[in-house]
C-alpha cells in the first residue's frame, strides 16, 4: 500500500519549511503521494513539483481554504485541480487580501494590550507569503510574551481571546465550486476539531454534499483514535471518500510528523480510490517510480 499524506504546510503559508524541503522531508518519512495544502495560496507547488521529480513523490495539487459556514471558522481542503483556474485563483486572492487587513487589525489589538510591533513582527516572519495567526504565535514567542506557541493562542489568538479578530471568509458554496470548476475534490479538513456537535455536524456534511463536495478528513493528526472511528462512520452513511493527512507545519512536532497518518479503517473508501496513481513500479532504470494507469 502507497504512503499517503495530503494535507501540509510550507513556507508558502505558516509552514517553517520551504516547499522542496517539504518534498525531501516526506520522501524521508516514507511518503509516496503528497498534496501540499498551504492555506489560501497555491504559490509553493511550482517548487514542490520540481522537487517532487527528483525524490520519486507524486505531487497531488493541493490548498487549504478558509470558510465560514454558520459564523464557524472552517478548513476545505482542495486536491488535484487545476492551479491555472482564474477564479479558483481570484477567489484565493480575495481570501489573502482579508488576511491582510485581518493581520492590521490584530496587530492593533496586541498594540492596545501594550505589545508593540507584531505587524512588522509577524510580516518579518511571514517573509511576504500570506501572513497566518502562526506569525503572529511566533511573535509572541520571539518577544517572550509568551511561553509557547500553544500559549500564544490560548492567551491571545484563539476566538475568544483578545487578539482575535473575527473575519467572513468565503463562503462553502463559492470554495466547493472553485475547487470543482478547476477540475478538483473539496474535503472537509480535520472536521473533529471544530467541536461541533453531532446534529450540527451532520447538517455541515449534508450542506458540503449539496454543494458538490466530495470528501472528509478521517485520519490527520488531530483526531483521536474515537474521532477517526466516528468520521469514518460518518463518511461511510453519506458516502464521502475519506481522506488522510498529517497537517505538518514543521519539524519536531512529533503527532504531526509527514507521512503519519495514511492508514484509514477498511470500510471507508480512499479520496485516491480512482487516482491514477496506485502502485509502485521499477522503472528500467532500476528505479522507483509511480505508474499512472
Ligand atoms: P489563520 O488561518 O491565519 O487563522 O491561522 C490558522 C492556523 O493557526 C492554523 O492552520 C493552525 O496552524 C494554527 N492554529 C489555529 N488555531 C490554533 C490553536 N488553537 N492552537 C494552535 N494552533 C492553532
Ligand atoms: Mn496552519
Ligand atoms: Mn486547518
Ligand atoms: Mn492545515
Amino acid at each position: 500500500m502507497l504512503n499517503y499524506d495530503l494535507h501540509c504546510h510550507s513556507t508558502a503559508s505558516d509552514g517553517v519549511i520551504s516547499p522542496a524541503a517539504v518534498i525531501e522531508r516526506a520522501a524521508a518519512q516514507g511518503v509516496d503521494v503528497l498534496a501540499l495544502t498551504d492555506h489560501d495560496v497555491t504559490a509553493g507547488l511550482a517548487e514542490a513539483r520540481q522537487a517532487a521529480l527528483r525524490n520519486d513523490i507524486t505531487l497531488i495539487n493541493g490548498v487549504e481554504i478558509s470558510v465560514t459556514w454558520q459564523n464557524q471558522l472552517l478548513h476545505i481542503v482542495g486536491l488535484g485541480f487545476d492551479e491555472a483556474n482564474p477564479q479558483l485563483q481570484q477567489g484565493l486572492q480575495r481570501l489573502r487580501n482579508i488576511r491582510e487587513s485581518r493581520a492590521d487589525e490584530i496587530a492593533l489589538k496586541l498594540q492596545g494590550l501594550g505589545i508593540q510591533g507584531a505587524n512588522d513582527g509577524a510580516r518579518r516572519l511571514a517573509a511576504g507569503s500570506i501572513v497566518s495567526r502562526s506569525h503572529f504565535a511566533r511573535f509572541l514567542v520571539e518577544q517572550g510574551k509568551v511561553s509557547g506557541f500553544q500559549q500564544a493562542f490560548d492567551r491571545y489568538l484563539k476566538k475568544g481571546k483578545p487578539a482575535y479578530v473575527a473575519c467572513q471568509w468565503a463562503s462553502l458554496e463559492e470554495v466547493v465550486s472553485w475547487i470543482n470548476e478547476a477540475g478538483g475534490q473539496a474535503v472537509i479538513a480535520h472536521p473533529a476539531r471544530y467541536r461541533l456537535s453531532l446534529t450540527k455536524l451532520r447538517a455541515l456534511l449534508v450542506d458540503f454534499i449539496a454543494v458538490g463536495g466530495r470528501g472528509i478528513e478521517v485520519a490527520c493528526s488531530s483526531h483521536n483514535p474515537a474521532e477517526k472511528a466516528k468520521m469514518a462512520d460518518l463518511a461511510c452513511h453519506y458516502e464521502l471518500l475519506a481522506s488522510a493527512g498529517s497537517d505538518f507545519h514543521e519539524p519536531d512536532r512529533g503527532w504531526a510528523e509527514l507521512g503519519r497518518c495514511t492508514a484509514l479503517p477498511g470500510h471507508v473508501t480512499p479520496i485516491w480510490h480512482d487516482w491514477p496513481c496506485q502502485q509502485r513500479s521499477t522503472n528500467n532504470k532500476g528505479k522507483n517510480t509511480l505508474t499512472f494507469a
